[in-house]
């Protein structure tokens, strides 16, 4: 197992476009770690960069405190997967997962052991002997993480393996990746922008946007206490209610208003000063038909286990989440509260999180 330290990395491309500005992550040996970010945040340069596929501009990578800037690829003893499986069409799935030990030199009953050993991990057992064309999306994926795991890696890169595979596949190869990660306990490093993967998948989510980090914690904490108005934007779905306003100390707390809405924030910090803030509300935390905020409902999405209310709330429009049984129609007025100890509140201007 392996701990991989980033220190202070950044990577400028020729047109001096900053891809990744100042990134210090420490990732524990056997930690499944995600890289989670909308397109374009750097994640993938990150993990070129932990590869040795690319190089840092600044900064240093570290594997178990030793420095790893000037390694080549070949000798980090890493296996990468990637979303295109790149299987060798005419090899059967045994010489496909024998590859890398063809290549490394190994002694043909060792390779066959070693082969037979990863298709029982891997259940590719029945597979053995056919081409790749003959199998599934998940069983092609299958092969190629067996593959990369028979050459025994230290530390597992993975570059959004599932996005080509369909939602059924895409949730069936989520489980399979964290039973792997289970039975082998390597350090794992996986990139994604789909929050579902991260989410389920990591032992610690590190969010990225514009090349630098925004948060790093479990998914709990990212979930429950977003450090910014990015995260709390980004994780969730559907996406957390956000209300721009005004923040007004009131005796030991504080009071948030926007127009006619005011709530008592009386979590919040000492030292915090009043000025331009944004109270962020789940939509699980919008309680439906209680409370004393009066509420229209202006849209109503059934999902099947549950409603989605669009609710317009002295003015301010409102996502809760509701059972799927709901009464209420288009046009109701109803009362809301939300729910006491779950509000979050953000710097109006800087946007970190006050509360
Ligand atoms: P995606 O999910 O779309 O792959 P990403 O978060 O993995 O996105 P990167 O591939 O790391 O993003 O790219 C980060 C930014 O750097 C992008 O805006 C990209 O256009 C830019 N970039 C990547 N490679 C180069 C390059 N060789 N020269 C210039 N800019 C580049």
């Amino acid at each position: 197992m392996t701990a991989v330290t980033l220190t202070n990395l950044r990577r400028v491309f020729a047109d001096g476009f900053v891809a990744v500005d100042d990134l210090s992550i420490s990732i524990v040996a056997g930690e499944f770690l995600t890289l989670l970010g909308p397109s374009g945040c750097g994640k993938s340069t990150t993990l070129r960069m932990i590869a040795g596929l690319d190089a840092p501009d600044q900064g240093s990578i570290e594997f178990d405190g030793r420095r790893m800037n000037d390694i080549t690829p070949g000798k980090r003893n890493i296996a990468m997967v990637f979303q295109s499986y790149a299987l060798y069409p005419h090899m059967t799935v045994r010489r496909n997962l024998e590859y890398p030990l063809r290549k490394q030199g190994v002694a043909k009953a060792e390779r066959t052991a070693r082969a037979q050993a990863i298709a029982e991990l891997m259940q590719l057992g029945e597979l053995l002997e056919r081409k790749p064309r003959e199998l599934s999306g998940g069983q092609q994926q299958r092969v190629a993480l067996g593959r990369a795991l028979i050459r025994n890696p230290d530390l597992f890169l993975f570059d959004e393996p599932l996005s080509n595979l369909d939602a059924k596949l895409r949730s069936y190869m989520r489980a399979e990746l964290i039973q792997l990660h289970r039975r082998v306990g390597k350090t794992m490093i996986y990139v994604t922008h789909d929050q579902l993967e991260a989410m389920t998948m990591s032992d610690r989510v590190a969010i990225m946007d514009k090349g630098q980090l925004q948060q790093l914690g479990t998914p709990h904490e990212v979930y429950n206490a977003p450090a910014n108005l990015f995260v709390a934007s980004f994780i969730g779905a559907p996406t957390m209610n956000l209300v721009h306003g005004e923040l007004a100390r009131a005796g030991g707390g504080a009071v948030f208003r926007a127009g006619a809405l005011e709530v008592a924030v009386p979590s919040l910090a000492g030292g915090t000063e009043a000025g331009a803030a944004v109270l962020g509300v789940r939509p699980e935390d919008v309680l439906v038909e209680q409370g004393d905020l009066p509420a229209t409902v202006s849209l109503i999405e059934p999902v099947g286990h549950e409603t989605l209310l669009s609710l317009d709330v002295l003015g301010h429009r409102v996502v809760a989440r509701t059972d799927a049984q709901t009464r209420l129609t288009y046009g109701a007025t109803t009362m809301v509260a939300f729910r006491p100890g779950k509000l979050h509140l953000f710097d109006g201007k800087h946007g970190h999180r006050l509360a």
